[in-house]
């Protein structure tokens, strides 16, 4: 058994190892900022792959890779489940020679804080004589169903009692269409909910558990969840600081990105009236079908409101042929730099597919949502956002139990927005919103309750020594 004391005469060295998708790696160095200044040295590590594929990387950390297998690019992997398989075999080999490289070069690390969606690098930090912190990337609620799954208490394919709705501690009643879609895609695609699943394989095993959300956002499923794992501590949200108590000063860069920002759609929002713009994303990866796109399209345009609408590149050709990019009411962009949107007096409500980064930033700005969740985690963010936080209103699909398409029509949207933009309801969504707001700047700035745990977490790793470990074959 290796065991280790960090020196207190140094700083404690953390190697903050990303999943290699966008919404998982920038909120890690996010943490990661505010690790390094609390005196945390931190090298931030992902896949060589994807790497390659980053603008903007910060320049306040060193950057080191591994490997995935796929080194020139992932796609080459051919699938989802090839691909997992091969990072599964080759990375945490990679992983292994990097800490002892650095450990070499006189740099040893001294604690992995890891994304919960690599569970086995567990084992290599136990293999170290390291601590291995888990860095969970998702809602406190979304991590409780998992967790069931995981210990067998929910069963998927789901049994015809529970797609009525399922009923699990601290949280409310969630129908099936809170439920996440690996649930219902489990066929075609087994491998997601494994992953997701996965995270919890070794959790009561590991040193930490830091959740990128806020105790005030949820404090009952806060507090169940610290029951069951004492090491559980919410250290979010990790957003850049200027959107906060700019704690951290100038950080204001946008996130790192793999597309492009378009940032005259700033001068065309500061040509607008106050709350007259409604903000469109679906984020980084969910693709739209034509059908949706349209009558997103054509929602927006019967609103009769302004609006400003990410379309990404491999996105836009499924725009309408007739549909102007530029209009007297409308801007399509391919990338925007959303905080600075969201933040922008212009901006009134926001379309989102409540990816999880998404909606803690607009929580965060306070920025009433018309929630149109697409798939993984998003029905059940939007499902707080709407019945639990009620900052939101849900666009309700058409003919939701027979078409399988689950498709907002024109007038649905229309009808979301002229409620948001001229009715009671949306002045009660922005009331709520500012409140939230508030709750979140304070758990985020000095003494708060994010704040306390990153210095707690901070203390543990200064002069201590790693527990016993079990170093696994
Ligand atoms: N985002 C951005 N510009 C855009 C659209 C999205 O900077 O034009 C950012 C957004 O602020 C968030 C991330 O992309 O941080 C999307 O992450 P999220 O978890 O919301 O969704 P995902 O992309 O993982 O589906």
């Amino acid at each position: 058994m290796e065991e280790k004391t960090i020196a207190s005469s140094r700083r404690a060295h953390c190697l903050v190892l990303a999943f290699p998708a966008q919404g998982h790696i920038n909120p890690m160095i996010q943490f990661s900022k505010l690790l390094v200044h609390e005196g945390v040295k931190v090298t931030l590590c992902t896949t060589r792959s994807f790497i390659k594929k980053l603008q903007n990387l910060p320049s306040s950390m060193s950057l080191e890779s591994i490997s995935d297998g796929f080194d020139n690019g992932f796609e080459q992997a051919g699938s989802h489940k090839a691909y997992l398989e091969k990072f599964l075999q080759v990375g945490p080999q990679t992983l292994l020679e990097l800490l002892d490289n650095l450990s070499q070069l006189g740099n040893p690390v001294d604690c992995i804080i890891y994304d919960s969606f690599m569970p086995w690098v567990l084992d290599i930090a136990r293999k170290h004589g390291i601590f291995g912190a888990s860095y969970l990337t998702q809602n406190m609620s979304v991590n409780s169903i998992y967790y069931h799954v995981q210990l067998g208490k929910i069963k998927v394919p789901l049994s015809d009692n529970e797609v009525d709705g399922i009923l699990l501690p601290a949280m409310p009643k969630l129908q099936k269409g809170d439920l996440p879609s690996f649930f219902f895609s489990y066929e075609e695609e087994p491998t997601q909910l494994k992953l997701l699943v996965d995270q919890f394989s070794n959790i009561d095993k590991v040193d930490w558990i830091l959740c990128n959300s806020i105790y005030e956002l949820d404090k009952e499923i806060a507090e169940w969840t610290t029951k069951i794992w004492p090491k559980f501590r919410t250290i979010g949200p990790n957003i850049p600081s200027m959107i906060l108590d700019n704690r951290i000063k100038n950080d204001q860069d946008y996130d790192i990105a793999q597309f492009k920002t378009e940032d005259s759609c700033i001068d065309w929002l500061d040509n607008k009236p106050k709350w007259s713009v409604i903000y469109v994303s679906f984020g980084s990866m969910v693709p739209l079908n034509e059908e949706q796109m349209e009558e997103i399209a054509y929602g927006l345009r019967d609103s009769d409101n302004y609006f400003l609408w990410v379309v990404r590149a491999s996105e836009e050709n499924k725009l309408p042929k007739d549909f102007a990019k530029k209009s007297e009411k409308g801007l399509i962009v391919t990338w925007c730099a959303q905080l600075k949107v969201l933040q922008h007096e212009a901006i009134a409500c926001f379309v989102t597919h409540c990816g999880w980064n998404s909606t803690l930033k607009t929580l965060s700005i306070g920025v009433p949502t018309i929630a149109m969740p697409q798939w993984s985690d998003q029905a059940t963010n939007a499902k707080y956002i709407v019945d639990v936080w009620k900052v939101g209103i849900r666009a309700p699909y058409y003919d939701d139990d027979n078409d399988k398409k689950k498709i907002v029509k024109r007038d649905a949207l229309k009808k979301c927005i002229v409620e948001m933009m001229d009715g009671e309801k949306g002045n009660e969504m922005r009331k709520n919103a500012i409140q939230l707001k508030k709750l979140i700047l304070e758990a985020a700035s000095v003494g708060g309750s994010s704040h306390r745990n990153i210095l707690e977490f901070v203390k543990s790793l200064e002069g201590s020594t790693c527990p016993g470990f079990e170093i696994t074959p």
